[in-house]
């Protein structure tokens, strides 16, 4: 059954440096981790599905074709870095013009909730950027790997519950 989940590409947005790489590859770690490949400029696809990711100052046909491919998002920002909190706003911009009819699953992360004496961004503001997003959130560690199995299943639950509904 859980197989039949990846046939679901979840693309991961978001400022180089948040950890993108480091939850989807922490994410095959639990899942598959063989079927993880890398392209360059910090593109991961996983398992069955894919997992992609996206920076905002990428080349935008780049970045418009990964706002199109995916079947669910997880916007990711870095807890110690509030530029890449301001970035993930930007993001939810462009997927919503992107992607204006669908209901697409949407997950906003503050990752690196490991790194306590580096936060910028609080718990707080995180939960309430996600109430303007009219999106999930949670905070994660990639490298502790905190949080993660939740992210991800949580994804997939999203998914369901929209195949379902349909
Ligand atoms: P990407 O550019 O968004 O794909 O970010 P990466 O996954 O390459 O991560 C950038 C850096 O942040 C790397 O040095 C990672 O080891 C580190 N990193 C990623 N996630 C975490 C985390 O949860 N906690 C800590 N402390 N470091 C992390």
């Amino acid at each position: 059954a859980s197989s039949s989940c990846w046939e679901h590409r979840v693309v991961l947005l978001g400022d180089p440096g948040v950890g993108k790489t480091s939850l989807a590859n922490a994410f095959a770690g639990i899942q598959e981790r063989d079927l993880l490949e890398q392209h360059g400029g910090g593109c991961c696809v996983a398992g069955r599905g894919s997992l992609s990711s996206v920076t905002p100052g990428e080349e935008s046909w780049r970045r418009s074709q990964c706002l199109q491919v995916g079947n669910a998002y997880v916007i990711v920002y870095s807890i110690t870095d509030r530029s890449s909190f301001e970035s993930a706003s930007e993001l939810r911009i462009h997927l919503r013009r992107a992607r204006q009819a669908e209901d697409i699953p949407i997950i906003l992360v503050g990752n690196k909730s490991d790194l306590v004496r580096c936060r910028e961004v609080s718990i707080e503001e995180g939960r309430a950027c996600a109430v303007v997003f009219d999106c999930k959130f949670i905070e994660t560690s990639a490298a502790l790997q905190h949080n993660v199995d939740e992210l991800f299943e949580g994804v997939v639950r999203q998914l369901r519950l929209r195949r379902e509904g349909k």
